[in-house]
């Protein structure tokens, strides 16, 4: 795997290449953001820092997402939640709060790689305590009651379909709408919110699908 390091921070570059070549994967890094569009090629992640010295990140991660669908996760000093939203708002994959682990980058690596594959025929997402959605069968069940499915409406089951291949991973309400319903519309936050409270009803565990505020849902456990 090669990662793009954009990081204009030449400690946590190094500190991360280093545990980042333990795990055999190789990091390319660039200290600015104006050439990052020209160094996309065999990229599998780029890893992005929003507070860059000359291009504003945000206008980075557009320039990718414009330049093609090299996932980007998007890297902000903490606290600064705004830059989180206008992250995922411009195209990123997923972000991260600095100061974060290797380990916790690497998760979040591998959780972007995996959505970005076609999902496999076969695919059951276990949801903790005997509820599982099967993605085949387009079902619902409760294995640990032996119950029959959990009956869900279409859009009901899309929109949990949905968050559960990100895997925890935030889903936006933009992105939710678009491949849900295939378009949006001036009442589509509030329909979205709708099929969301009914579905926590449904499921009989409102956790499960937790909301990231100002931004969308994504699965909980
Ligand atoms: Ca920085």
């Amino acid at each position: 795997m090669r990662i793009l390091l954009v990081e204009d921070d030449d400690r946590v570059a190094a500190a991360l290449r280093t545990a980042l070549a333990r795990q055999q994967i190789e990091v390319a890094r660039l200290a600015t953001g104006r050439d990052v569009v020209s160094h996309l090629a065999g990229i599998d992640v780029v890893l992005l820092d929003l507070g860059l010295p000359d291009v504003d990140g945000i206008e980075v991660c557009r320039r990718i997402r414009a330049a093609g669908d090299t996932p980007v996760i998007v890297v902000s000093a903490r606290g600064e939640v705004d830059d989180r939203i206008l992250g995922l708002h411009s195209g990123a994959d997923d972000y991260l709060v600095k100061p974060y682990d290797a380990g916790e980058l690497l998760a979040r690596v591998h959780t972007v790689l995996r959505r970005r594959r076609p999902e496999p025929a076969d695919d059951v997402v276990d949801l903790g305590a005997g509820l599982v959605v099967d993605l085949a069968r387009r079902e619902v069940r409760d294995d640990g009651a032996g119950r029959s499915p959990v009956a869900l409406s279409r859009k009901e089951f899309a929109v949990l379909a949905l968050l559960a291949r990100a895997d925890g991973a935030v889903c936006t309400r933009e992105r939710i709408v678009a491949e849900v319903w295939g378009r949006t519309w001036p009442g589509a936050n509030r329909t979205l919110d709708v099929h969301v409270a009914t579905l926590r009803t449904k499921l009989g565990r409102p956790e499960l699908v937790a909301t990231v505020r100002g931004v969308g849902y994504r699965l909980g456990r």
